[in-house]
C-alpha cells in the first residue's frame, strides 16, 4: 500500500454521524460534527507526517472501530464539565483552591426557591411598590450583630475597595506598615487601596506602631484611618499595635472614619474549641469602630460574598457611590447568606449545620468514631490497601489562624508496593478525587474535612483503584 491510498480509508464525517453509537451519545449534532472533523483531521495530518514503513501499521489503525472510540473520548474530554466535585481529605478546612466554605444540605431548598422562581429581590411586598436588594440580609445582620446598618458586596476585596473608594478617594488612607497584608491570590492590601484611589500612608515600623504614628500622620487630606487584621501571619516577639479602641478615639478627636478589615470574621469564641484567640465580629463592634469589613465565605462558613457593617451615615453614603453597582452580589449569593446568617441565632443549629463551624468543633472524640466507621467501610472492600488510624493536625486555611493547627484524627492508607505519592496521585485522578495529604511518607485522609456521606464512595474508589491481586 502507498501514502495516498490511506487518504481513501479515511471515511466521510456523515458516515461516522450515523453510526448508532454516535447518535446514541447525549451531545449535540454540531459538537459531534465539530468532533469528528478534528479526530479525522488528526488523522490526515498523521498521514501526511508518517514515513513509508509506518503506512501498513497505519492502515490498520484507520478504521470505524477506531474514530469512533477516538470521537467519543474527545467529547468526553471536551465537554464535560469542568467544575467537578472533589473530596477534602487535607485537614484544611477553608482549602481556598477547593473552594473555602461550603453550605448544608439542610438548606438547599430554601436557596433553590428563591433562585429557581422570582423572589421579591428588589420589591417591597407591603408596599407594592420597588425595594432594594440590600434589605433582605442587612435586616438579619443588624439583629445578630446589633449594627446600625450593614452592606453585601461579591466579597472582602470589593469591601475594603469601596470603603475607601467612596472616602478616601484622592485623599490619604493611613495604614501601619506592619498591616500591609497580602492575603492569597495576590489580594495585597496596598494594590486595593491603590485601585480605590486612595493614598496609602504607611506609619509606624513593621512590628510597632503607636496611637502616636497615626496622629503625626494626619493631615488635611486625611481621609480614613485603616486597621487590617493580619490574618494570615503572626508578629511576635517586640511587637506593638494600636488597639481599635485607640484609633477610634483618635477619628473621633480628629473627625476622621476609623475602618478595620477583619478578613475572617468569626462569630463564636475560637478558644472554646481548642484555638488561639481571633477577634471576633462583635469584639470589633463593641471597640466602637466605624466600618469592619470582613468575608463571607471564611469562618461565617457562608457563600463568597464582602460584608460591611457599621454606622448607617456611612454605609449610606457608600449605597450612593455608583461603584456598588459592579460590585454587587446576586440573589443566589444573597439567598445563600441570609440562610446561613439566621443559623446563627440558635448556637447548637450554627454548630450543626455550617459546615465550617461543624468541621471546626468536632471533638477528638467524634473524628475518632469517624475513622473507625470508614476505617471499616474500607477494611470490609476487596483492596490491598490497608488502613490504620493515628493522630493528625487539621488547620483552618483560607488565610486564617496562621500556623495554628488543631488535633485531628486521620486515617493512613498503604499497600504493598505502593509509594505514598502513587496512592496520592491514584486517587486524585479517580472519579472521585479524592485529596489526601502527605506526611513523612504516608499518605492520609483528615476525618475532620472528611463528609460522612461521602464515606462510601471512598471505600468503593479505593477499591476500584487498588483491587487486591
Ligand atoms: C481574606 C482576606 C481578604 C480578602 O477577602 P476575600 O473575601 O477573599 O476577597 C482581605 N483582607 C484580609 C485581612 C483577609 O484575610
Amino acid at each position: 500500500m502507498q501514502k495516498k491510498d490511506l487518504f481513501k480509508k479515511i471515511p466521510q464525517v456523515e458516515e461516522i454521524l450515523k453510526n448508532s453509537r454516535i447518535e446514541e451519545l447525549d451531545y449535540s449534532r454540531t459538537l459531534k460534527t465539530k468532533a469528528t472533523r478534528e479526530v479525522l483531521e488528526d488523522i490526515r495530518n498523521k498521514i501526511i507526517h508518517c514515513n513509508e514503513d509506518e503506512v501498513e501499521k497505519l492502515s490498520t489503525e484507520i478504521n470505524d472501530e477506531n474514530i469512533i472510540i477516538k470521537v467519543e473520548e474527545r467529547l468526553y474530554r471536551e465537554f464535560s464539565p469542568s467544575l467537578l466535585k472533589v473530596i477534602n481529605g487535607t485537614g484544611t478546612i477553608l482549602h481556598t483552591n477547593l473552594g473555602r466554605s461550603l453550605l448544608d444540605d439542610s438548606i438547599k431548598e430554601d436557596i433553590w426557591n428563591i433562585i429557581s422562581s422570582y423572589s421579591n429581590l428588589e420589591y417591597d411586598i407591603a408596599e407594592g411598590k420597588r425595594g432594594s436588594r440590600y434589605s433582605h440580609v442587612t435586616k438579619m445582620i443588624k439583629l445578630l450583630f446589633g449594627v446600625e446598618d450593614a452592606l453585601i458586596v461579591n466579597n472582602n476585596a470589593a469591601a475594603v475597595f469601596l470603603v475607601l473608594n467612596t472616602f478616601a478617594k484622592d485623599k490619604e488612607a493611613i495604614v501601619s506598615r506592619g498591616e500591609l497584608v497580602e492575603v492569597g491570590g495576590a489580594f495585597r492590601i496596598p494594590s486595593v487601596m491603590a485601585m480605590s484611589g486612595a493614598n496609602l500612608v504607611e506609619v509606624g515600623s513593621t512590628n510597632k506602631t503607636r496611637v502616636e504614628d497615626y496622629e503625626e500622620a494626619i493631615t488635611e487630606e486625611t481621609a480614613v484611618l485603616m486597621k487590617v487584621h493580619t490574618s494570615n501571619y503572626k508578629l511576635i516577639g517586640f511587637t506593638d499595635a494600636v488597639s481599635n479602641k485607640e484609633l477610634k478615639e483618635l477619628g473621633d478627636k480628629y473627625d476622621i472614619p476609623v475602618m478595620e478589615d477583619l478578613g475572617s470574621g468569626v462569630y463564636f469564641n475560637m478558644e472554646e474549641y481548642g484555638l488561639p484567640h481571633e477577634p471576633t465580629i462583635s469584639e470589633s463592634i463593641k471597640s466602637g469602630i466605624d466600618l469592619i469589613t470582613f468575608s463571607g465565605d471564611k469562618l461565617l462558613g457562608g457563600p463568597q460574598a464582602g460584608i460591611i457593617v457599621g454606622k448607617k451615615e456611612y454605609i449610606d453614603k457608600m449605597k450612593k457611590n455608583q461603584i456598588l453597582r459592579a460590585l454587587r452580589v446576586d440573589k443566589f449569593t444573597l439567598a445563600a447568606l441570609e440562610c446561613t446568617i439566621r443559623m446563627y441565632f440558635d448556637e447548637e443549629k450554627a454548630k450543626k449545620h455550617i459546615p465550617t463551624i461543624r468541621m471546626i468543633t468536632l471533638t477528638p472524640e467524634e473524628l475518632f468514631e469517624r475513622a473507625e466507621v470508614l476505617k471499616e467501610k474500607i477494611d470490609g472492600r476487596d483492596t490491598r490497601i490497608n488502613v490504620y488510624i493515628e493522630d493528625g493536625k487539621s488547620t483552618v486555611g483560607g488565610g486564617s489562624m496562621p500556623g495554628e493547627e488543631f488535633d485531628s484524627k486521620v486515617i493512613v492508607l498503604t499497600g504493598d508496593g505502593l509509594t505514598a505519592d502513587k496512592i496520592e496521585e491514584t486517587l486524585r485522578l479517580s472519579s472521585s478525587h479524592i485529596i489526601g495529604r502527605i506526611k513523612d511518607d504516608k499518605y492520609m485522609l483528615d476525618l475532620r474535612t472528611l463528609n460522612d456521606k461521602d464515606f462510601d464512595r471512598i471505600a468503593e474508589e479505593i477499591e476500584n483503584c487498588f483491587p487486591r491481586r
